[in-house]
């Protein structure tokens, strides 16, 4: 099989320090669905959560590694510099007046014809909200605190800052089938084909002046692109080998399969498989409602449990 043209993120991994505020801030606040409430694979004694629309949608997905007495990150080159959701563009003195409510400043942008707001979370983490004229078909959560004409619609785009931007250019182009739609000083704004997928557009954004940011709470660590199966993700791991990349093999995230790699810029890309997606283990009514953890560490539950921090789903 060849590996065919990439149509959008999959979903974005940031680092956070409180769980609870975390929580509070991306459910209670923004709105997004508590999608799953899981352990990091990799070190079962602190959380992983994933927030997004009603159903986990693809697209719509932002992970948390939530590491209770992290210290903060810097951003710089190398790094995802912001991480952007889409709204309606009726929305956005909504939000403004929300965000202002609890507390959260934000400033007004705009960028290629389109307005929007930017803020940071609690951790430092830089995000945006866009008015968007073409929305991605994606559930907003019904029971969430925002009427669902001005809620969430997945991501807009992610901006990544690097010292140079021709070599990723050229892997999100040639390789992923993304075409350059705009340019604007510094900022290169790619955008794959498929029109109404949610998370579709990538900024590239030339910062080579500033020092290399480091990874740590308030920070992007990763960001994913969607494969529509394992197959399709076989073929994008032999054409990324081919092409010279270091690609891990395939790791089995329980909801989706993935692969890593660095990409030119120094940003770590993932591409992750659509199935099986986030009703593996839950049903839509009941998503993020337990703490779900893959079958191999259940043995190991009641420790597990003990040494996870305490939670509570916002009201
Ligand atoms: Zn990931």
């Amino acid at each position: 099989m060849m590996a065919g043209k990439i149509s959008g993120l999959h979903h974005v991994t940031a680092i956070a320090s409180d769980p609870q505020r975390n929580l509070d801030f991306y459910a209670g606040l923004l709105g997004l669905r508590f999608v799953k409430r899981t352990v990091n694979f990799d070190d079962p004694g602190t959380y992983h959560f994933y927030f997004g629309d009603n159903r986990g949608t693809p697209g719509t997905i932002l992970t948390f590694f939530p590491w209770p007495r992290a210290r903060r990150g810097s951003r710089g080159p190398g790094q995802i510099e912001s991480t952007a959701f889409a709204i309606s563009p009726d929305s956005i003195g909504y939000w403004r007046d929300r965000l202002q409510q609890q507390h959260v400043v934000a400033e007004k942008i705009s960028r290629f014809g389109e307005e929007g707001i930017r803020f940071v979370d609690p951790d430092g983490l830089l995000l945006e909200l866009v008015g968007s004229r073409t929305l991605a078909a994606v559930e907003p959560w019904p029971e969430g605190p925002i009427p669902l004409e001005h809620a969430v619609r997945g991501f807009h785009s992610v901006s990544a800052a690097l010292e140079g931007y021709e070599n990723t250019a050229r892997l999100i182009t040639e390789t992923f089938g993304y075409r350059l739609v705009d340019e604007s000083g510094n900022r290169f704004r790619f955008a794959s084909t498929d029109e109404n997928a949610p998370g579709r557009i990538i900024d590239l954004l030339c910062t080579p002046d500033t020092g290399f940011g480091t990874v740590a709470a308030g920070s992007v660590h990763h960001i994913a692109f969607r494969a529509k199966d394992d197959a399709e993700q076989l073929a994008w791991r032999n054409r990324l080998v081919e092409l010279g990349y270091n690609v891990t093999p395939v790791v089995d995230r329980t909801y989706f399969h993935s692969i890593y790699f660095r990409e030119p810029g120094g940003v770590l890309f993932e591409i992750a498989t659509e199935p099986p997606g986030f009703t593996l283990d839950e049903k839509v009514d009941e998503l993020g409602t337990h703490l779900r953890i893959p079958s191999w560490m259940e043995a190991g539950r009641p420790q597990i449990e003990k040494i996870l921090p305490p939670i509570q789903l916002p009201a």
